[in-house]
């Protein structure tokens, strides 16, 4: 049986990254930029207040004080968004909103409250100077923040809300990204049921297909549903085919011994079957294929098939370790692994036939110290303990387990403190 790393190293060598596409900036957020951005303006555009108060001369205002204002003579106000028409000359001032161009021959700005603005209520056609003021005071440069023929974001940059901004600042309304894989999800089992009806006695709601398709969500794919395939190799085939325009395949259930677990025969048969099962605990029975898909044009091509185990931890477990890397990679997206940190576990955990053990645990941090405490019972189908778990702890497969008080190593599933 092989390593989780060697399973990684296989599952990564079958994969590559898919086209660029242009998309509009508010579509790309989580995806990869494949061109650089420069600028053709400068942001902001010209100089302008950074304070709602007068634009002056700065020279007027030599010697200005509370006790000996200044008294300039107002000629007009400019708000955000339009010029002032004439020229600031020696004595005179412009009242001046946030925003606004200063106007020419002016060189700063002096806030309200260094003015004796508010005591003159209806006589605007003078103002006091409290303060002296010096050339560019309260005053934003045009080109501050982006100026003219700068590059402003490089190729290869993940687009955060910050950078649709950015580029919304640059007037762009489409930009060249990666694009996002499709990411065809399948469920298996005859006593698997859609959501949203009846539970017939002896079934169970198809969850998997649902939280993984929240994954594919997550972390930047699209979904494509293809519902519950029966147990027999004909349904599963026809639901499959159903998924072959898609990037990548993820069927959960049928992987394991059992008299009904042919995913691997389909897949040995559609495609071929690169590695079965890792030494991991939970989520051993995990199967990785390719599988011969349709390419544009009608040509053939190899699609990475997930057959995770139907369990609902087993898979979303693996889907995490497994599926997210090869999606990344698909994306352009680094880095390919989650954090880890270290962290004092808070119990005992036996590793009893050498896999490595992934515990679902709770982190959290105390004085400076990350402690980790498991969710409770760790059956691969207790679901809610990965509702429970912001982390999973990693016992290694070449040990007898961890001590109460031992340092552990926790790969976040999420993570506060950090991008994703
Ligand atoms: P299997 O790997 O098909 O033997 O399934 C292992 C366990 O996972 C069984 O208890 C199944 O009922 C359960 N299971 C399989 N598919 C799903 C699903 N889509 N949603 C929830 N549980 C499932
Ligand atoms: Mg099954």
């Amino acid at each position: 049986m092989i390593s989780v790393e060697q399973a990684l190293e296989k599952i990564l060598e079958n994969i590559s990254v898919l086209e660029v596409e242009e998309s509009p900036i508010l579509s790309c957020l989580g995806q990869v930029l494949a061109e650089d951005v420069s600028s053709t303006i400068n942001i902001p555009p010209l100089d302008n207040s950074a304070m709602d108060g007068y634009a002056v001369r700065s020279a007027d205002t030599v010697g200005a004080s509370r006790k000996s204002p200044r008294t300039l003579r107002v000629i007009g106000t400019v708000t955000a968004g339009s010029i002032f028409p004439s020229v600031v000359k020696k004595g005179a001032a412009v009242r001046i909103m946030t925003g606004a161009p200063i106007p020419k021959g002016a060189d700063c700005v002096v806030r309200f409250e260094d003015t004796d603005e508010s005591e003159r209520k209806g006589n605007s056609s003078e103002v006091g100077i409290l303060t002296e003021a010096v050339p560019g005071l309260e005053v934003r440069r045009a080109g501050e923040d982006i100026t003219a023929g700068s590059l402003v974001l490089s190729k290869g940059t993940v687009i955060r809300p910050a950078e649709v901004g950015v580029m919304a600042s640059l007037g762009l309304s489409a930009v060249k990204v990666i694009r996002r894989p499709v990411v065809a999800v399948l469920a298996t089992g005859d006593e698997v049921v859609d959501i949203a009806k009846p539970l017939p006695e002896g079934k169970i709601y198809n969850s998997n297909t649902y939280g993984l398709a929240a994954l594919v969500l997550r972390y930047g794919g699209v979904p494509k549903i293809l519902g519950i395939a029966a147990d027999i190799e004909d349904s599963l085939v026809a639901k499959l085919h159903l998924g072959l325009d898609a990037d990548m395949l993820v069927t959960s259930g049928g992987v394991s011994f059992g008299d009904y677990d042919i995913v691997r025969d389909v897949l040995a048969k559609e495609g071929e079957i690169v590695f079965w099962r890792v030494r991991q605990k939970p989520g051993r029975p995990l199967a990785f294929g390719m599988i011969k898909g349709t390419a544009e044009g009608g040509g053939v091509r190899k699609i990475p098939l997930f057959g995770l185990a139907g369990n609902p931890v087993s898979a979303m477990l693996n889907f995490e370790l497994f599926a997210r890397p090869a999606l990344f990679k698909m994306m352009g997206r680094e880095p390919l692994a989650k954090r880890t940190l270290g962290a004092v576990i808070d119990e005992d955990i036996e590793n009893t036939d050498g896999r490595r053990i992934f515990a679902r645990a709770i982190v959290e941090k105390r004085g400076g110290q990350y402690f980790a405490r498991l969710t409770g019972p760790q059956g691969s189908g207790v679901l809610t303990s990965m509702a429970l778990a912001n982390g999973l702890v990693v016992v290694p497969e070449d040990t007898p387990g961890v001590k109460k008080g031992d340092i552990v190593q926790v790969m976040m599933l999420d993570w506060s403190e950090g991008p994703e």
